[in-house]
């Protein structure tokens, strides 16, 4: 299925900028969800971000949708951490349901919908659903990160719009294992 398809910023990787995390930064409040790990890629969602991705996950329950995550990566210390600021649901998908591919034309939708909304800001990971079977990667999920998503700042979201569920997924060690997350907002002044 992978014929031809590839994300074509992945050629242009830079080393992530020095940038204090969102935990240690005054002028932000974050708030821990689930359980994060001293080594894990730290992930910073605005609350905002993840309304958006629900309430598009919630018009087909039927269905699987899908979509890639925006947002920028950085490290502090030598750990790498990921603010995703974006969504961008994928066109010209094929999906059952109980499966969702993304297309060489999804990924280039994507392509120019990221440089028209987001300044080409690089693609920080994917969404998809799972309506009324929960919060897992399947070995076809697993695949399609592989795939796409093989960089150390990719992570999935799965959501599952009919059980109200969601859940992240990182790589570790060379697997792809669930993990928690930080809802971040800025401090008001
Ligand atoms: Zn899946």
């Amino acid at each position: 299925m992978s014929d031809g398809i590839e994300i074509v910023e992945d050629l242009k990787i830079a080393v992530p900028d020095e940038r204090i995390v969102p935990t240690l930064d005054p002028t932000k409040i974050v708030e821990v969800k689930a359980t994060i790990l001293g080594d894990d890629l730290k992930i910073f969602l605005r609350q905002e971000t993840l309304v958006e991705i629900y309430e598009y996950s919630k018009t087909d329950v039927s269905h699987e949708l899908g979509g890639v995550l925006i947002g920028t990566f950085h490290q502090w210390k030598g750990q790498i951490w990921i603010d995703i600021d974006g969504y961008i649901k994928a066109a010209h998908y094929v999906n059952t349901a109980a499966s969702f591919k993304f297309t060489h034309d999804s990924f280039s939708a994507i392509t120019r919908e990221k440089e028209r909304r987001f300044n080409d800001k690089p693609i920080v990971g994917w969404h998809h659903t799972h309506p009324g079977y929960g919060v897992f990667l399947s070995n076809y999920d697993r695949f399609i990160q592989d795939e796409f998503f093989d960089l150390p700042y990719h992570v999935a979201l799965v959501v599952d719009p009919r059980a109200n569920k969601f859940g992240f997924f990182q790589w570790k060690r060379g697997k792809i294992e669930s993990c928690g997350f930080y809802f971040v907002r800025p401090k008001p002044q």
